[in-house]
């Protein structure tokens, strides 16, 4: 069921925003050349419980994961690009880190990813990035009433085609309130004009991400973290954004 929030409602979704936002910017200064995942999650733990606010990951067990996810972060490494598991690995020089951060606050939910280069990048992953986030920006801009839901999966998926990279559809993005996954799911390539007629109070993350070299994906054996078929690496963009009766309003939007 798609369900649509009032003006109030889209007001008492901010706080969760905010947090959210304010975590990943956290995550994105302390991601550094010697710094170890599990520390990221520990600062989004932290976080979490100064500010009261609940975990939507740490619970969270679907049908693909072999147990509970058990972390409040994800954290993807190079050739990994969604729903890593935080374990004990120190970033390198030149590592592609995307982190993939959703809470609650008042019983709302946020959802926001970001993807950063720890020391000297490559200039291929800075393009990879630069492309990822100007299709988050493109599928925000069709994210307007009147406009239909295949407008934000061609605007996502256009970028991506003119920087000749394929688009996997298996994950995408999806409604978000009082959880973290509802529908519509948003996929991040399709035909404009078609799908869902969005309407004000429509709240969805819309989250392009992309491979330098396939669609292809394979999963590692406890069921979460995804990666690349070739080994090439992955970038990921995420902002959770409210559809109004004017511009919509980007809910994670960072200072
Ligand atoms: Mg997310």
């Amino acid at each position: 069921m798609i369900e649509l929030r009032t003006p109030t409602q889209i007001d008492q979704m901010r706080p969760a925003g905010r947090f959210v936002a304010s975590v990943i910017s956290a995550l994105a200064e302390k991601a550094d050349v010697g710094v170890n995942l599990l520390e990221l999650d520990e600062l989004a733990h932290r976080m979490i419980k100064d500010a009261g606010a609940e975990s939507c990951y740490i619970d969270y067990h679907p049908s693909f994961g072999a147990s509970p996810f058990g972390k409040v972060l994800c954290t993807s490494v190079n050739d990994a690009v969604l729903h890593g598991l935080p374990f004990d690995y120190v970033l390198q020089d030149g590592d592609l880190l995307s982190v993939d951060f959703a809470a609650a606050v008042d019983g709302w939910v946020s959802d926001s990813a970001l993807s950063v280069i720890v020391g000297t990048p490559r200039e291929e992953d800075q393009q990879l990035i630069a492309t990822t986030e100007k299709a988050l920006a493109a599928g925000i801009a069709a994210a307007r009433a009147g406009n239909r839901l295949g407008d934000i999966s061609f605007g996502i998926g256009s970028v991506a085609h003119e920087a000749g990279l394929k688009v996997n559809l298996q994950f995408g993005g999806h409604g978000v309130g009082r959880t973290m996954h509802g529908e519509p799911h948003v996929p991040n390539d399709g035909r404009p004009g078609r799908g869902l007629k969005l309407r004000p109070g429509l709240v969805i993350a819309i989250e392009p991400w992309f491979l330098h070299s396939t669609d292809e994906i394979v999963f590692d054996p406890d069921g979460w973290t995804i990666r690349s078929a070739d080994g090439s690496r992955g970038a990921h963009a995420e902002h959770t954004v409210a559809i109004t009766d004017g511009d919509p309003i980007v809910l994670t939007a960072r200072d």
